[in-house]
Parts: structure tokens; C-alpha cells; sequence
């Protein structure tokens, strides 16, 4: 692709670890069949570099927007959220602009298109009032740098990713199902019996830092659910579904998991769980917030799921030397005598206590590595 002509967020003004520690926010109220949008808000309430970016208040500084903005709209929103621990409110502020325009009060609407669209409203408002972009320039908005990506099939041009869409029907494991739909290596059998590649199967060509995936539950023409239980992770290696399959590993880690409850995409209920800037998980029901952990978490039927790019987690590359540890920062592999640790955390090395690079032997270095890393994370 070719590069942007103009950068409209710098990167480097994105965090990704949340910059404040918040307690879990307010519900969200409903006064009838708006769970898919209550659910749906929840979720984005909790992606950090979206909430950072919204609590520092810097888009409504400089928006121009004139009547509704979207972006407006959110940062009002999710900064009443967050900051209304305890209670539950009603969220006016986002219903008012998406609810009434394109979904119907009162129904019950499907949360995965709610996202999609409330993701690509976002969008259009980053994009307001800025004419004769490139593809490469729209793709430098904040909500395109934190949620999109590219995907590419063999043989054509990138086309820009908003979230992944699984079939469920056959797998039993969510990574089963991304191996399905985003490798490729899959080979199929032709007429001649000669094993050739896939031509038509997508890649990830660019990996978001969020990223999104809906475990398709609805049948299309009936809209019957799919109710079996998928097996998913709380973190997520994306390197094997790239384009690039090989290089360092891109993990990623679970904060939201949006579920469906009921028969049919028309009716049921939609609940989240979501993770907080303490750490902790939450179940969020409309106006219910509930602490719970994560096998919780991890046993449900879950309809959407959100990763955040993990740049902590990783392998340590380390000898043991005469003068100590060696330590190369962005390959972490732990290796200490004749032992392989994998360690998560890298990127805050530097404030490991000494003492653990100056440890006297393997058991005592692992010991001390397991300690400076709980502390770190
Ligand atoms: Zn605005």
C-alpha cells in the first residue's frame, strides 16, 4: 500500500495501558430492548486506547463539527460512565445520535451490527470536514488506528478490516475457527488430486491494536441462533492469520466479551463482561455491575469478543553470562542454566530491581523474575 499523503492522529499519542486507574463505571439503564446498545457501549467504555483517548477530552477541544458528532457524543458519555461509579445511568447522550437514525427503538436490534455501525460513525466523524483523502490518509484517523486493520486475499489489494467474522458451526475452539477462515497455508485437494493453495482465502494483512471478532451465531436466512459452546482464551497470538506468518508474535489480550442469551437474533438478551482499568472483570448487565473472574468469563457463549494488543506479553532472549544477564528488548525468552522460562512483560525491564539480573543462581533468578513480574503486572 502506499503511505499516507497526511497523518491525521500521530501513533505515538496512543495509549494502550490505560493512563488513569478508574473503579468500574455506572450501568447503563434500560427502559426496553436496548441491551444490544447498552451491551455494546459497555464494551467500547472499556477499550483503553479509545477510553484514554475520549477522558482526555482533547476531540470535543477541537471538533468542528456542526449538530450531532458521534465522537462528541462518546467522549460525553463515556466520561460520565467512568465517572459515575456505583450508580446506574441512562445513556441519553449516545441514543439520542445512533438509536433514533438507523435503529428502531423499542426492537431488538443485533449488537454485532450496533458495533459496526457505531464504530464506523466514529469514523466518518474523524473524517468530517477533510476532503480529497487516500485510503492510506483515512486509515490514520484515532478510531481507524485503534480498530482497524487490513485483510488480504491472494493475488488483490488490501481492503480495510473493521472486525473478523467467524463461522462457528464447525469448530469447537475460536483459534480452530480463525485457522479456518485466516491462514494461508489450507490447502485443498484439486480434480487432479495435486494439493494446491487456497486462492481465496484471506489474511491479515495489517493487525489491528483492537481487534474485534464476531463468532457468527445467527443463521442468515432463518436467523435461528447457534447456541454451542466455542473455546476462546483470555490471550491470543494473531501471527499464525497474517499475511507474514513469520516474525515475532503478536499477542493480544481478552478485555470484553459480549454474549447473546435467548433463541434468535430478534429476541433474547445481551449482557458483557468487560475489564477494568483495575484489572478486574465485571459482569455488565443494563444497570447491574458485578465483580466476577475470569473462568467465569472464559465459560460463556460468547457472541463477540475483544482483544487489545498486548505489547507486555512476550518470550526474553537472556544468557547467562560472566557479567550477568543480557537482556534484548522485543524477543523475551527466559533462558537460565540448562531452563527455558516464558515470561511475560518486557517493555518496563529497565524497572526490574537489580537484584534480579544480579541473582546468584537459576532458581533464584526465576524466583525473583516471578516476583519483579507480578509487581510490574
Ligand atoms: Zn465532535
Amino acid at each position: 500500500m502506499a503511505p499516507p499523503q497526511r497523518i491525521l492522529f500521530p501513533p505515538e499519542k496512543i495509549y494502550m495501558d490505560w493512563q488513569q486507574q478508574w473503579r468500574a463505571g455506572a450501568g447503563l439503564r434500560n427502559p426496553g430492548n436496548l441491551c444490544f446498545l447498552n451491551s455494546v457501549l459497555q464494551c467500547l467504555t472499556y477499550t483503553p486506547p479509545l477510553a484514554n483517548y475520549l477522558l482526555s477530552r482533547e476531540h470535543s477541544q477541537s471538533c468542528h463539527q456542526r449538530g450531532f458528532c458521534v465522537m462528541c457524543r462518546m467522549e460525553s458519555h463515556v466520561n460520565r460512565v467512568l465517572r459515575s461509579s456505583g450508580s446506574a445511568i441512562y445513556p441519553s447522550a449516545v441514543i439520542s445520535v445512533l438509536a433514533r437514525e438507523h435503529f428502531r427503538l423499542g426492537m431488538q436490534e443485533d449488537a454485532h451490527e450496533f458495533l459496526r455501525y457505531t464504530v464506523d460513525a466514529m469514523q466518518r466523524a474523524c473524517l468530517s470536514g477533510i476532503s480529497n483523502l487516500d485510503i492510506s490518509s483515512e486509515s490514520t484517523t484515532i478510531v481507524h488506528q485503534i480498530f482497524g486493520g487490513f485483510l488480504r486475499s491472494r493475488g488483490t489489494f488490501p481492503q480495510p478490516l473493521l472486525s473478523l467474522e467467524l463461522s462457528v458451526s464447525f469448530c469447537l475452539y475460536f483459534n480452530m475457527a480463525l485457522y479456518r477462515a485466516y491462514t494461508k497455508a489450507l490447502c485443498s485437494v484439486s480434480r487432479c488430486n495435486k494439493m494446491v493453495a487456497a486462492s481465496k482465502r484471506f489474511t491479515v494483512h495489517r493487525a489491528p491494536k483492537v481487534l474485534t471478532v464476531c463468532l457468527k451465531r445467527f443463521e442468515d436466512f432463518t436467523g435461528r441462533k447457534i447456541d454451542k459452546i466455542v473455546k476462546y482464551s483470555s490471550c491470543l497470538d494473531l501471527r499464525p492469520y497474517m499475511t507474514q506468518t513469520d516474525g515475532e508474535s503478536l499477542f493480544y489480550s481478552l478485555y470484553a466479551v459480549l454474549v447473546h442469551s435467548g433463541n434468535g437474533c430478534h429476541s433474547g438478551h445481551y449482557f458483557c463482561y468487560t475489564k477494568a482499568s483495575n484489572g478486574l472483570w465485571y459482569e455488565m448487565n443494563d444497570s447491574s455491575v458485578e465483580d466476577c473472574d475470569i473462568s467465569t468469563v472464559l465459560q460463556q457463549q460468547a457472541y463477540l469478543l475483544f482483544y487489545v494488543r498486548d505489547f507486555l506479553r512476550g518470550v526474553v532472549v537472556i544468557g547467562l553470562g560472566g557479567d550477568g544477564f543480557k537482556l534484548k528488548q522485543g524477543r523475551f525468552r527466559l533462558a537460565v542454566g540448562k531452563k527455558v522460562f516464558t515470561v511475560r512483560v518486557a517493555r518496563h525491564w529497565k524497572r526490574l530491581p537489580r537484584a534480579v539480573v544480579d541473582a546468584p543462581s537459576p532458581t533464584v533468578s526465576k524466583a525473583r523474575w516471578d516476583g519483579a513480574l507480578n509487581n510490574l503486572t
